[in-house]
């Protein structure tokens, strides 16, 4: 990738360009915690998006995707908006880093990834975080590293029309080979916990499936748990969010909610507590109680908060069959990626039996990436 870039910015600008990169991210558990002011636990990982990126001594940003082989050229005003929808993603996080302030001299680049697109790793978060950490860095503007998260978050939301948390973001930028992070989504309190899972593997299995019932579904969800905490907060007004709350207080309310709420505050509260026995597991190197841990949060994004589907369902049951340590759907659901933890010894036959049967049964393979948690947002 990095002599690819090299010689196309060789062709177009003459010289080489400073090189920086950045990365998509898993989520190892604390699903659907974030906007319950609860906990995530993501890693940057070994796919990424690396750019090459020199000033150019104009107001005008000349930018080539090596992935879309497409050039684009562009000023630095808010009516300059690029129409290509990958360079809205360059423009916003150079628009955002004005916005607070910093300056950005126009500057040539050429880029390329190998984050797959839209398969729940977030490619998007990769791209902003490399040029909001360049443009940084070129500009010398010291903005800090939870700001520059913060600019990409807002790209997304601003000029991409994507009301993501910031939990992608945030993974991309402050990524550490051998580390996952838990990330307080309600304070932005954050710690880093060592993930050596030595003898095992992490493995996506990627449906290629996405639900249309996704964004609706997600807002009702949304709602539930908007509720359940408003019935417990009349009890514990300490409850500023669900992730507040004890599943005691929760049982108190069961009679006043409806059954459905229940369940998808059953599912959360129990969610941010895998979490924090994910993360004492882990400083134990205890990866089977990791594992068991994914599995019941797959049966609590399931069968509690529904947002699985079949495909999902078929692939965790799949991995429980072949003795995988660990499985579940990551994200937000209703399609993409199960996350799987095996043991290196039944790693091949694992994927050859998913592989095959997932085949016979929809028709189609699941696409396979082995991730390895990794740095974020670096020069090179
Ligand atoms: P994801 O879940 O992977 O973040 P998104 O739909 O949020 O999916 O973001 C994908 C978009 O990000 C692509 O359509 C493209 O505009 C941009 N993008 C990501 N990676 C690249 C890349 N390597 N080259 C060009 N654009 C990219
Ligand atoms: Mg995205």
């Amino acid at each position: 990738m990095k002599t690819k870039i090299q010689e196309k910015f060789k062709t177009l600008f003459g010289e080489e360009g400073t090189l920086y990169m950045s990365s998509g991210r898993i989520n190892l558990i604390g699903e659907h915690t974030d906007y319950n002011g609860g906990y995530v636990f993501p890693g940057a990982i070994n796919f990424g998006v690396m750019a090459a990126i020199n000033p150019n001594g104009t107001d005008k940003v000349k930018v080539f995707s090596i992935d879309f082989d497409e050039f684009v050229e562009f000023g630095l005003q808010e009516e300059d908006k690029p129409q290509q929808q990958w360079a809205r993603y360059i423009f916003g996080v150079c628009r955002e880093t004005i916005k607070r302030g910093g300056k950005v001299a126009g500057f040539n680049a050429v880029f390329a990834g190998d984050v797959p697109l839209g398969a729940g790793l977030s490619s998007s978060a990769a791209l902003e975080s490399v040029f909001a950490f360049a443009i940084n860095e070129i500009n010398g503007n010291g903005i800090e590293k939870f700001e520059l998260a913060r600019i990409g978050q807002s790209t997304e939301h601003n000029y991409c029309g994507v009301k993501c948390g910031i939990m992608d973001q945030f993974a991309s930028i402050f990524g550490k080979e051998g580390s996952l992070i838990r990330l307080n989504c309600k304070t932005g309190e954050y710690k880093y916990f060592p993930f050596h899972p030595k003898g095992y593997r992490v493995v996506l299995l990627d449906t290629c499936v996405k639900h249309e019932l996704a964004s609706s579904a997600y807002n009702k969800r949304r709602e539930s748990c908007e509720r359940a905490a408003a019935a417990i907060r009349a009890n514990h007004p300490e409850v500023e969010f669900l992730s507040d709350a004890k599943r005691l207080w929760l049982d108190e309310v069961r009679d006043q909610i409806p059954q459905e709420d229940f369940l998808r505050a059953e599912f959360v509260i129990g969610e941010v507590q895998r979490v924090l026995d994910v993360c004492d597991a882990l400083e134990r190197d205890d990866y089977e109680t990791v594992g068991e841990m994914m599995y019941q949060t797959h049966f609590g994004l399931s069968r509690l908060y529904e947002v699985s589907c079949e495909e999902l369902d078929f692939l965790n049951k799949l991995a429980r069959k072949c003795d995988v340590t660990g499985s579940r759907v990551m994200g937000g659901g209703f399609g993409g990626c199960t996350i799987n933890l095996v043991k290196e010894e039944l790693y091949d036959a694992f994927i050859a039996t998913a592989v095959k049967e997932f085949a016979a049964k929809f028709g189609h393979e699941p696409k396979i990436y082995d991730v390895v948690i990794s740095d974020g947002a670096r020069k090179l």
